[in-house]
């Protein structure tokens, strides 16, 4: 017999009581009217409902708002029906293919017959948009048969409605419906249309309907909203300084790296981008040292025998580049974790042994797409900064304890905010059930101890292991997907039997820690390049500091002050060209250059360096010895800002 009352569990772990057939709004409601202003739409088991739906039974649930992915993609489909709607008010008979939420905002895809929208359109249709929005109208979810759906959007002469349905023949279908405007949809959607404060339609480009070119072109309109205007110039912000900074632009502009269509998808990099490459693998690597890690290198290019073994064959083969040679296949090698155990393989180990901590700086090849290719955030020949961690199981939570240090300490010398995700077992997961459920623990345990907030993905994680994975977030509020601490029970220890003998004489399988830090080193010089905006800190730039000698009777001590600071390590150049300082300084800056020390007659008789430093400018004359002091300390502490 059903009773009249249901249990609602909440993501906190605790759990409340409600009538049977209650909405998510007034389960929000129930806890705030804060809460209640925000929510968008529920999550109940795995589904995104509309917060009106109503809910007939035992189950979990989470209030998604505007901050949840949940939560931002109903609002932004929900954006693409207003839009719609504006769209019909303006241009009557107006046609509608599909309008979903992309990453960031959404599309529409339109067909208004023969008038091609221009820019003073989609100002017109985001003013209407306002207009609908302070409407304030709920958006309603309707169940319809089949029939009367066709019957509908035959009524309403929409033929690409028409041939969606066609597809959806003897299913349930569902129309949502707002102030004038009707869409056939699976939903979810927010409660009400003023939600949608800021609006911006950013572009209209030409698609195909459904993708093919054998059917007509259609105009797609891009656009993007948000809960507040604030939020909204945050975001433009955002866009016109990414392009401000867009590595490949400044890559050029600074000399760093180059890419050519001879070797697509990889750089060409040039004697000051090498600089910052090699700056990168000397800190990695006196971090590591430090560590505990040892260093090795394993071929580049490997017979396939082993890439069926890892599994890589029959799973990442469209991935590898493939050479053939003397009638036997070889592989470039994709990742480096399978060569891996063949280090740890060279002697046997005793549990005493471990942890073995194994570095690789590897050069991989992946064989990208080529429309997918673009600078250096999608490369086809990565150099990897690859660890990988042989354990006992008893030793997983002190070796993710320092690899959270180490990740952290990495991230902080550049400025650079961490953000952590916990991934865990995935329903087709493998290995013992057991092992997995103690190094879930020890991740939780691992983050917990340090206050770290962190996302839990559940079941995200890799069939082989759970794993943390860091994101970043750069200057500019843009988020990277960077280092992962991915552990293994099953790629390398079982498919590579790999094994120690433990206390009891036993023989047992170690437990594999896949890290990386840099990830790639090419994305993340991109990353940041854009982050910087091209002025790295004082000891990754290319050239730390040039000296301008007024005119050239002054060269003798430009001499003396650039020798001084060669013998202090310095990376200083001197610039005697027979230009104007004015001219030399305004080149020197576009070069992002840290320090500038000009040096005339005044600074010659006091032994003395004036100084103009990138982004300040002119701050004052200094005794030599004091700025060599000064700019040593920065660079050997790495230093951020001065
Ligand atoms: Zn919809
Ligand atoms: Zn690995």
């Amino acid at each position: 017999m059903m009773t009249s009352k249901i249990n609602i569990s909440f993501p906190d772990g605790s759990k409340k009581q409600f009538d049977r057939g209650i909405s998510g709004g007034e389960i929000a409601k129930s806890i705030s009217s804060g809460l209640a202003r925000e929510a968008l739409c529920l999550e109940v088991d795995d589904e995104v409902w509309d917060l009106s739906r109503l809910i007939e039974q035992d189950t979990s649930v989470k209030i998604l708002k505007w901050q949840d992915v949940g939560g931002k993609e109903a609002y932004w489909h929900s954006s693409a029906h207003l839009m719609a709607e504006a769209i019909e008010a303006l241009f009557p008979g107006t046609k509608f293919g599909i309008g979903p939420a992309i990453e960031q905002g959404f599309y529409y895809d339109i067909d208004i017959n023969e008038h091609t929208l221009s820019p003073d359109d989609l100002a017109k249709i985001e003013e209407k948009m306002i207009e609908l929005s302070k409407r304030d109208v709920p958006f309603i979810r309707e169940e319809k048969s089949w029939e009367e759906a066709v019957a509908f959007y035959t009524k309403k002469k929409d033929s690409y409605k028409l041939e969606l349905l066609d597809e959806l023949k003897g299913k349930t279908i569902t129309l949502y419906h707002h102030g004038n405007f009707t869409d056939l949809c699976s939903g979810p959607h927010i409660p009400s249309t003023s939600r949608i404060k800021a609006i911006k339609l950013l572009s209209v480009a030409g698609a195909y309907w459904r993708g093919s070119e054998k059917n007509k072109m259609l105009q797609r309109i891009y656009g993007i909203t948000f809960p507040s205007q604030k939020e909204l110039d945050e975001y433009i912000f955002r866009i016109e300084e990414a392009k401000r900074r867009d590595h490949r632009k400044l890559g050029k502009e600074l000399e760093l790296f180059v890419f050519h269509d001879i070797a697509p998808g990889a750089p060409f990099w040039l004697p000051k981008g090498m600089i910052i490459f090699r700056e990168l693998e000397k800190f990695l690597r006196e971090e590591l040292d430090h560590n505990g890690y040892q260093e090795i290198n394993t071929p580049i290019l490997v017979k396939k025998d082993l890439w069926e073994q890892s599994g890589h064959w029959a799973h990442y083969r469209e991935n590898m580049f493939l050479v053939e040679s003397d009638e036997t296949t070889y592989a470039l090698k994709p990742m480096n974790c399978p060569e891996s155990t063949y280090v740890y393989r060279n002697k046997i180990r005793s549990y005493k042994d471990l942890p073995l901590r194994y570095s690789e700086i590897g050069r991989l090849h992946r064989n990208e797409i080529s429309g997918a290719l673009g600078g250096m955030f999608r490369v086809r020949q990565i150099t990897m900064d690859d660890a990988h961690i042989y354990c006992r199981p008893d030793q997983i939570l002190s070796e993710v304890n320092s690899l959270i240090d180490l990740v952290a300490r990495f991230y902080s010398i550049f400025g650079l905010k961490p953000i952590y995700n916990l991934s865990t077992r995935p329903d087709e997961a493998m290995g013992d059930i057991k092992l997995w459920e103690q190094a879930e623990e020890s991740l939780k345990k691992a983050l917990e101890s340090k206050n770290i907030t962190y996302n839990l993905k559940p079941k995200d994680g890799a069939f082989y292991g759970p794993k943390i994975d860091v994101l970043i977030e750069d200057a500019i509020g843009r988020e990277w997907q960077i280092a992962t601490i991915q552990l293994d029970f099953v790629m390398l220890p079982e498919r590579f039997e790999l094994e120690y003998i433990a206390e009891d004489g036993s023989r047992q399988r170690p437990v594999a820690i896949h890290r990386a830090i840099f990830g790639s080193f090419e994305r993340f010089v991109g990353i940041i390049t854009e982050h910087f905006a091209g002025s790295f800190p004082t000891w990754l730039s290319p050239v730390q500091a040039v000296i301008l000698p007024i005119t050239d009777a002054f060269n003798n001590y430009a001499q003396q002050v650039f020798h001084a600071l060669k013998n202090a390590k310095v990376r200083v150049e001197l610039d005697f060209r027979n230009e104007k300082v004015g001219f030399k300084i305004r080149e020197w800056e576009l070069k992002k250059v840290p320090y500038m020390l000009v040096v005339g007659e005044k600074e010659k008789s006091n032994h003395t360096v004036s100084i103009r430093q990138h982004k300040k400018g002119d701050i004052g004359a200094k005794p030599l010895n004091d700025f060599i002091q000064k700019i040593v300390k920065e660079i050997s502490e790495k230093l951020l800002t001065s």
